[in-house]
């Protein structure tokens, strides 16, 4: 790709002029320009920059090959995944080189040239996997709980094999095993448990080969032979709709059905065949040929045993057909023998439940194989999929699954359940063991688990918050969003925004991670409207409020009071009951020494802030990808480094300090992180700063 035309279609973003950057305590803050955290308009080399500076831990001038593969396999990318093979093919070049060229060690460091270099092949996705930019952001987290929600799953030993098939009634040890694997709308991956291990796929055909038909005819004519009503009985019933009509193409009727409308054109007209003997071996080969798409161009294999096994003991089959044939169901060029041969076929394909779940993927990716972009099927065919899936996908107990699960999936005698979560993810399950009704009972409780946990069904969001994860949220930014979204607006006296958030169910007593609460900053700003609100609240409801909640130092909503002198508040406060604290002792900022950086966004601010809080420097090096600054500080000018210093997180201030941040930045009471880190015992911070302090104008002992 010529990268030198790409980049002049981007403006070099305009250097922010050093006035635009700092602000005071004393200027308000909506005279501030608006300055964008993320430029939007830079050039090529710009966002290659930050990637590198964002891997760059120690600003050593290079990155380490295993932090790069860390980075990348925490948000669910394979570094042998086929989006970055350009970037890693030119990495391993550049490895190989230095390894025959230089020492044994430098050949894990990539320098910044080589770095860029490669990375640019595949910007896009290596830029959105290390800004964390990914359907589910905090990937390790969320695959550490459905770990755990598997494990729980395994206990269940209920149940029994298929036997009607004789090679799918499996002994001890295969029918214990159990797989889960997910694959989401961005490629991200998982797996656990059995997951490299063959089965057949079964009436997970089903959707496939309907999808297939779809592909061919168009949806008026595949309906024309097959209906779209769950049928109330089982998928095997020898029975058809008042017209005469397979219920829908997720039985066993309406899967002869649509396996007899596969290849049908090509079959009646010969048309672009030079040998009419091939067609039956062709069409098979455009089935193996599709699935190997759906994989993401893994290999799917066919089980010769599980097929003779299951032609041999066909009969409901047969007789579905012939009663089909009778009711003159089939189209005119239909040929019973081979229809049922080519179902049973499709039924023996064989595929691993990892693959399986990259099928899963496809479809929730509305026809778009996340892991090579390819695109399998139009979005209207995996609409069309997805509803009959919704409806009729897990056999008599299709209704009750919609009910409590409420997501399309497609179970087989396999002992596979395949799920889709629309634009989230694919996920399957495979464990032999079947219930009553014919579902796998591990596939069922592990659904089930699922939506207990996140809010995956359907209609999750029709209940607002309702106290159920979402996984497509990074945990970082959810803090931020509720917490100092609510300080914030509480500081500004933004009193709708604040009843907003209340409907919403946000918690009025939230806390930062310095212990802040709405109250303290509507205090220290004066904004008596919001305070006069939060003591309406609290005379209510005495438990919504806590009117003297107490800061990291101690102090209440009227000491900040008291500190900025606002009489009116001070007045407010004490009718309502308000009491002092212990932060007597804190002063005001001295004006004009190293004011913090405001920055246009608070939220980022805010995730930046919590995450060196909480010693997260996967997140720290995440939003230095994006772009964000690490000087920036929020409603107190607190930052990154006031946290990690006070908390004592020695690797996120080396991280911060290698990096840039400013040491000696003063928050409102004029304290440095250095003050902060003596304030609260952490030694080796302490340290590390006053190293630093050496060499930089350090202001916290004076
Ligand atoms: N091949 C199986 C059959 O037709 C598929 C059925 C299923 O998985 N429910 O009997």
């Amino acid at each position: 790709m010529n990268y030198s035309e790409k980049s002049s279609s981007f403006d070099r973003h305009r250097p922010m002029k050093q006035a635009d950057m700092h602000c005071r305590v004393s200027v308000p803050q909506s005279k501030l320009e608006r300055l964008p955290s993320v430029p939007s308009s830079e050039s090529v080399d710009e966002r290659e920059e930050r990637l590198f500076k964002s891997l760059d831990y120690g600003n050593h001038g290079y990155v380490l090959t295993s932090d790069l593969q860390r980075a990348l396999t925490n948000i669910g990318l394979a570094p042998n995944d086929r989006r970055l093979s350009e970037s890693m093919g030119a990495l391993t070049a550049f490895l190989k080189q230095a390894q025959l060229s230089e020492e044994e060690d430098t050949s894990r460091h990539i320098p910044r040239g080589p770095f860029i270099d490669a990375v640019r092949s595949n910007i896009v996705l290596i830029e959105r996997a290390l800004q964390g930019r990914m359907v589910i952001p905090d990937f390790r987290t969320f695959c550490d709980e459905v770990d755990a929600l598997y494990e729980r799953t395994k206990l269940n030993r209920q149940g029994a094999p298929a036997d009607y098939i004789p090679q799918l009634n499996l002994g001890e040890p295969d029918v214990d095993r159990f797989a889960m694997a997910l694959c989401t709308v961005d490629g991200q991956q998982h797996a656990t448990g059995d997951y490299e291990h063959r089965f057949t796929v079964q009436s997970a055909s089903k959707p496939v080969n309907y999808c297939m038909a779809l592909a061919e005819h168009g949806p008026e004519f595949v309906h024309e032979y097959i209906g779209q009503e769950p049928s109330g009985s089982s998928f095997n019933e020898l029975t058809l709709n008042k017209q005469n009509k397979p219920h829908n193409p997720m039985i066993n009727a309406g899967a002869l059905m649509s396996s007899s409308l596969i290849g049908l054109s090509g079959r009646t007209s010969g048309a672009g065949q030079e040998d009419p003997r091939a067609w039956a071996g062709e069409r098979f080969a455009h089935v193996m040929q599709t699935w190997r798409a759906l994989c993401g161009q893994e290999e799917p294999t066919f089980s010769t045993s599980v097929y003779l096994s299951e032609r041999e003991t066909a009969d409901r089959n047969h007789a579905l057909a012939y009663f089909m044939r009778e009711k003159r169901a089939f189209p005119s060029e239909a040929c019973l023998h081979d229809v049922l041969d080519f179902y049973i076929q499709c039924c023996s394909i064989e595929v691993t439940a990892q693959m399986m779940s990259v099928v899963a993927g496809t479809l929730a990716n509305g026809g778009v194989c996340p892991v090579t972009g390819e695109r399998v099927f139009s979005s209207e065919i995996v609409r069309h999929c997805l509803s009959m899936m919704s409806s009729c996908g897990m056999y008599d107990y299709s209704g009750e699954f919609a009910f409590k699960v409420g997501l399309p999936a497609k179970s087989s005698v396999s002992g596979v359940v395949m799920v889709v979560i629309p634009n989230v993810m694919g996920l399957c399950t495979w464990s032999p063991r079947l219930d009553e009704i014919g579902n796998s009972a591990r596939g069922l409780e592990f659904c089930q688990r699922l939506v207990d946990t996140y809010n995956f069904h359907n209609f999750d969001s029709l209940t607002g918050l309702s106290g159920k994860r979402d996984p497509r949220m990074d945990p970082i930014h959810q803090r931020a969003l509720s917490v100092n979204e609510m300080i914030l607006a509480a500081s500004k006296g933004d009193l709708g925004a604040i009843q907003d958030q209340l409907k919403r169910g946000s918690d009025l007593q939230c806390k930062d991670y310095d212990l802040r609460t709405p109250l303290h900053l509507a205090a220290a700003e004066n904004q008596l409207n919001v305070v006069g609100f939060f003591i309406e609240r609290q005379r209510l409801d005495p438990e919504s409020v806590n009117l003297n909640a107490r800061d990291r130092w101690g102090g209440t909503p009227l000491d900040d009071a008291y500190l900025q002198s606002h009489a009116e508040m001070i007045e407010l406060l004490e009718q309502a009951g308000a009491v002092r604290g212990d932060a007597r002792e804190r002063t005001l900022a001295q004006r004009n020494t190293h004011p913090a950086l405001v920055t246009s966004d608070p939220l980022k601010t805010g995730e930046l802030i919590w995450a060196a809080s909480r010693g997260n420097l996967t997140a720290i090096s995440k939003l230095v990808a994006q772009g964000v600054s690490l000087e920036a500080a929020d409603y107190d000018l607190r930052t990154a480094m006031h946290l990690a210093a006070a908390e004592g997180e020695t690797g996120v201030l080396r991280y911060l300090l290698a990096h840039g941040a400013t040491v000696n930045a003063r928050d409102r009471w004029g304290s440095t992180p250095l003050d902060e880190a003596i304030r609260h015992n952490a030694v080796d911070a302490a340290e590390l700063l006053r190293a630093k302090c050496e060499t930089v104008t350090c202001q916290a002992d004076e």
